[in-house]
């Protein structure tokens, strides 16, 4: 694929490979991981010994299960429901659940191993773990969703709890979905057991910018990587994939520091609007009436909706990929590199492919991959924990700050620990290795478990 990896690490790869077959999008963040450990075990020989990173790569528990439910003419579906419950060195498993047809064990595993990395980065005790279903609720009644969240919590409840595993949302799960499970999971437990789950609504315990958190965070981190070289945001052009919660927020906080978006997407086309987006009437389409993008360009004079449109191919300064993995590849890479783009941050989870990474890294623009770049969403979640285990409910400006310095940390942690092992300004690097280091001194502290 990439790079050849250090000798000690190949036979863990080629294991990884043979214990998990065709599951291709774990293979690939695994081995993405495993290209920037080699400085670490040369450094720390212990984690060998340990074997942690044989240990890092094999979930602690698996959950695979059916889902069965009516839809509303009364036909009966069964769907396949997952919960990886990665690592919990750090503190209970923590993250999100997906709904969407391309879901099966391999995409779950990859988001629960990046979960861990991620989640070690925030600097709060959460573990990893990440779970789904095959479940496509495009075009579904709201009494649909309920029934399928209600089948599939009648199974998941057992497996959760605030201080084993707390999920949250992820595509295809915001807050309605997050008011169904959490709803069954108090009727069948008969506990009002606030900090199960996180996403939740503001009048029910639910952290005021948690909405916000992933989209913001992301930006507030290309505000960083750019600080770090001298530039700003202010009057750069942006683009940003996708147009649900986090390229919603990453629009927004794009704006507030002065950049103009001119561009987003959902999976069936994009828009480009060179005025600049009006997120009000993003938000009113996505958030309020459940419809597709291209209604904008119907309601907004000037703007274009290109159907199957590459948004990769819009000249931009800083590119935001906030819809879904490998959906920004090498050829992206290379016309947005050509195209004069400076700064990359992916809000979603791994969207650029190990070849368009390589392009970007060779071309020294700043890319600030998912692990780092979109913590602020689950680093919210923790804090929204925080609110439930001291039953308090803190202002919305208050969790911005406390986001805002999370993100500013990350960066940092980040920026001096490439720095450290001889790789500057390689944020892959950083983030990977300073996540690995503090589960690494967990697992060990705790011995062979
Ligand atoms: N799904 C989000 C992520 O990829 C958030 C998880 C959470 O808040 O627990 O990090």
């Amino acid at each position: 694929m990439t790079a050849p990896l250090d000798e000690k690490l190949e036979p863990i790869y080629q294991d990884v490979l043979r214990r998990n077959p065709g599951e291709t999008e774990f293979h690939q963040a695994v081995r993405e991981v495993l290209e920037t450990l080699g400085p670490v075990l040369v450094k720390y020989p212990e984690f060998a010994e340990h074997k942690v990173i044989q240990r890092i790569c094999e979930p602690e528990r698996q959950i695979i299960f059916r889902v069965p439910w009516e839809d509303d003419k009364g036909e009966t579906h069964i769907n396949r429901a997952f919960r990886v419950e990665f690592n919990s060195a750090l503190g209970p498993y923590k993250g999100g659940l997906r709904f969407h047809p391309s879901v099966y064990l391999g995409i779950i595993k990859f988001l629960g191993f990046e979960q861990v990395f991620k989640n070690s980065l925030t600097g709060l005790p959460i573990g990893g773990g990440k779970g789904g279903s095959d479940f496509d609720p495009k075009g579904r009644s709201d009494s649909e969703i309920m029934r399928f969240c209600q089948s599939l919590m009648t199974e998941l409840y057992r497996h959760l709890g605030e201080y084993t595993d707390v999920p949250a949302g992820d595509i295809g799960v915001g807050q309605r979905e997050i008011g169904y499970l959490f709803g069954q999971y108090k009727r069948i437990t008969n506990r009002y057991e606030s900090a199960v789950f996180t996403g939740k609504g503001l009048d029910w315990g639910g952290s005021r910018a948690r909405r916000e958190a992933t989209g913001y965070g992301t930006v507030y981190f290309v505000h960083e990587m750019l600080k770090a070289r001298s530039e700003e945001l202010d009057g750069k052009t942006c683009i940003v994939s996708g147009s649900g919660n986090v390229a919603i927020y990453a629009m927004q906080k794009a704006m507030q520091l002065g950049a103009k978006v001119i561009a987003c997407s959902d999976s069936s086309g994009m828009v480009v609007d060179e005025k600049g987006i009006d997120l009000k009437l993003v938000r009113r389409i996505k958030e309020v009436e459940r419809r597709r993008i291209s209604v904008y360009a119907e309601e907004k004079k000037g703007a274009r909706y290109i159907e199957d449109g590459n948004i990769w191919t819009i000249p931009c300064d800083v590119a935001l990929p906030c819809a879904t993995q490998n959906e920004l590849t090498a050829k992206d890479a290379k016309k947005l590199v050509e195209q004069g783009c400076i700064a990359v941050a992916e809000g979603a989870n791994m969207p650029t492919t190990p070849e368009g990474i390589r392009i970007f890294k060779d071309a020294g623009i700043a890319f600030g991959p998912g692990k780092a770049a979109n913590a602020g969403g689950v680093a919210t979640s923790a804090l929204e924990m925080q609110q439930n285990a001291s039953r308090d409910s803190w202002t919305f400006e208050f969790t911005e700050k406390r986001l805002e310095e999370i993100m500013v940390n990350i960066h940092n942690d980040c920026f001096e620990t490439a720095d450290e092992f001889g790789e500057p300004d390689n944020y892959v690097v950083g983030a990977n290795i300073a996540g690995f280091l503090r589960v690494s001194r967990a697992m060990v502290a705790m011995g062979l478990i």
